[in-house]
């Protein structure tokens, strides 16, 4: 795997690159992160990313040592480092840094800051094709009680347990429902349903990672009359969704058209599924236009 590596400020290969065992963000997962991509080289919708990992931090008692220009510009060094084009996948890691094996934040004083720059890896084109199959997995996603969902957390055990059902069952994605029974998102992504016309995913209080792609999804509905709403999603509704969809920075969008044993719609992509990809697409280039 070609990587570039950029740790507190310096850049490396991804050989090389390398950070303290003592590092909280390796003894506990004590850390957050945020995964950007680039359209045109440029990463995208960077304030929004940094907006979000700082509400993440927050809620850790965990600052950013760097202001937004800092870590931008670390970010675009660390992408001219590496590969000389193509789109880059970016992952930013912040974490609690070294100290003391404790819980205690106060004995870790200095943050780690790494920035991970690979090639990005693109959605096979069959998959916006023909769809995906997601397995809906008996991992339920984290209690808000509990690590809450809304922090981007480092810490992916659960996330990764879910994921792991789904690959034992050969399938793409793995769908999670809250602790109250409802859907909520999946393992790497937002879920969404089109029923009647109108695109709907479960409300930011089912306890779930508000994706900046879903809250993109949002505005290119808007700018081209295709309703998006928030719904409180149950398995029930499955049976009656026109389309299915996820999002994710790296994914964007792509159609479901299983879930479990049951067939989505028609069994193949929706009409609003299209639509709101090439949208998605369409605006996300015109935003990071480089000319
Ligand atoms: N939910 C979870 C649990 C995720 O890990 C991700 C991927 N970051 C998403 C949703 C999608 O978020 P975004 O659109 O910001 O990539």
């Amino acid at each position: 795997m070609s990587a570039t590596v950029n740790v507190n400020g310096t850049i490396t290969d991804g050989a090389t690159a390398s950070i303290s065992v003592f590092d909280r963000g390796f003894l506990f997962g004590e850390g957050v992160y945020e995964t950007i991509r680039t359209y045109n080289r440029l990463p995208f919708l960077f304030d929004r990313h940094m907006d979000r990992l700082r509400r993440s931090a927050a809620r850790i008692d965990l600052a950013c040592p760097l202001d937004d220009a800092g870590v931008h510009t670390r970010i675009i060094e660390t992408i001219a480092a590496g590969a000389a084009e193509g789109e880059a996948y970016v992952r930013l890691l912040l974490t609690r840094g070294v100290g003391d094996i404790s819980y205690d934040p106060k004995t870790a004083t200095t943050p780690s800051l790494v920035i991970i720059v690979k090639p990005l890896p693109e959605v096979p084109a069959e998959f916006q094709a023909t769809g995906v199959a997601v397995s809906l997995v008996s991992v339920v996603r984290n209690h808000p009680d509990s690590v809450h969902p809304a922090i981007k957390s480092n810490n992916l055990l659960n996330n990764a347990l879910a994921m792991q059902q789904a690959l034992q069952e050969g399938t793409y994605e793995a769908l999670m429902r809250n602790y109250q029974g409802d859907l909520v998102e999946c393992s790497q992504s937002n879920f969404f349903i089109v029923r009647d016309g109108t695109a709907l995913t479960p409300p930011l209080d089912a306890g779930l990672l508000e994706g900046i792609t879903r809250n993109f999804v949002f505005e290119v509905g808007a700018a081209i009359d295709v309703p998006v709403a928030e719904a409180v999603l149950q398995d029930g509704d499955l049976a009656t969704a026109d389309e299915a969809f996820l999002t994710s920075t790296t994914r964007e969008i792509v159609p479901i058209v299983k879930v479990g044993a049951r067939t989505i719609g028609a069994g193949q992509p929706g009409p609003v599924t299209l639509t709101l990809l090439a949208e998605l697409r369409r605006t996300a280039a015109a935003l990071n236009r480089t000319t």
